[in-house]
């Protein structure tokens, strides 16, 4: 038995995510590795009497599952690191600021940190969306390679430094899925009229294709549905559907979700707050967040599962995209991309880095994981 796999057989369980950073940071240290563009950069030598207290807002009801205790795991593995030098201290939706103003709160000093997804501020910033999902575009590993591999993470930095902000990948859901209807879907003509909560460019499109697109933070999603607000809504996968009870409240479950195929979540710093940091603080951040980041997607692939079950026990009704309409949707979804980069230039800049970021990985992914996955099932 090596070192390595003795250490591994002594990990308790709460802490595998001290030992998954400490892999990192020996990744980051490689040549070539992630240390190579890391944000933390020329800094103060850390002081063991300096200690910070942050505020971070987030955009998810309290203690909600997988979304909303990712920032808690987030705060308490950077006490853990910094030995209580960085105390963090997380907000619901709502306590500080609303869901849908936490980009200002963090980017004015309200608070120094968030915790949100960056298609919630498309009004503000029309390239925004491409850092959480683009419809038919990357899956969460493939995000995650085009962010920390493929200059994804610098172009973020780029679009969010004059908000004063500093962007980090916060979570992945994996792919979600495609959404809660009370009618059947047999052509696209069943969109029409139609009012669905869905938001960033998967909305663009939807709007695109005949339905209204209705924005609204997921706390809102139940009553909206329950009342006739909205006709459908799309919120993640299984395991958070079912936190809502979304199943009560709507008959079919349609997948796959062609628009938020590996959606990103985003953990965003106030600039002024981070560059205060000493280096060891700022590292902490760095490799937290990173570690948060992967965490979510391993949480989401096993709970998924479970909820399945229960709501297949509970009666749901699942449906696929039928794939005449899964057609449609990709025209459209191309015709929109085009109409983005024309109207803006950052948005042009940034979906160009990620398409062909796409090609390629399309490429290679099609004979390893896609033609692994054929195999196997
Ligand atoms: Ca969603």
């Amino acid at each position: 038995m090596t070192a390595f796999s003795r250490m591994a057989i002594k990990i308790r369980s709460e802490q595998w995510l001290m030992v998954f950073l400490a892999l990192l940071i020996l990744a980051a240290c490689s040549p070539g590795g992630a240390a190579d563009k890391d944000s933390v950069g020329n800094r103060n030598p850390s002081s063991q009497q300096q200690t910070f207290k942050w505020k971070m807002v987030t955009t998810w009801p309290k203690n909600f599952p997988g979304l909303g205790i990712a920032p808690e795991n987030f705060a308490r593995l950077v006490d853990r690191m910094s030995d209580g030098r960085l105390k963090i201290k997380i907000y619901a939706a709502g306590e500080i600021v609303p869901a849908m103003e936490v980009f200002s709160a963090v980017s004015n000093g309200t608070a120094e940190m968030g915790h949100g997804a960056a298609y919630y501020w498309k009004g503000k910033i029309p390239a925004a969306p491409l850092f959480t999902s683009v419809p038919f575009g990357l899956n969460a590993q493939e995000m995650n390679g085009w962010l920390h591999y493929g200059g994804g993470l610098e172009l973020w930095r780029e679009l969010y430094e004059p908000f004063n902000l500093v962007p980090f990948a916060g979570g992945n859901t994996g792919i979600q899925m495609g959404g809660w209807f009370n009618k059947e879907l047999n052509s696209l003509e069943d969109f029409k009229g139609l009012k669905m909560r869905i938001p960033g460019l998967g909305g663009e499109v939807f709007s695109r294709a005949g339905g209204t697109t209705v924005s609204m933070p997921g706390g809102e999603i139940f009553t909206s549905l329950q009342t006739g607000v909205i006709d459908a809504a799309e919120w993640v996968a299984p395991y958070n559907d079912l936190a809502f009870g979304l199943h009560k409240v709507a008959k079919y479950y349609y997948y796959p979700g062609w628009h938020e195929p590996g959606p990103t979540l985003e953990l965003i710093v106030n600039k002024d707050a981070y560059d205060s940091l000493p280096a060891d603080l700022a590292a902490i951040v760095e490799g937290a967040a990173r570690a948060i980041n992967q965490d979510m997607l391993d949480e989401y692939t096993s709970r998924n599962n479970a909820a399945l079950i229960t709501l297949r026990e509970e009666g749901v009704e699942l449906r696929q995209y039928p794939a005449d309409v899964i057609k449609k949707l990709k025209e459209i979804t191309e015709i929109v991309m085009q109409e983005n980069s024309r109207s803006n230039a950052m948005f042009a800049k940034v979906y160009s880095s990620f398409d062909e970021y796409r090609k390629s990985v399309i490429a290679y992914h099609e004979i390893s994981e896609h033609a692994y996955f054929k195999m196997r099932n």
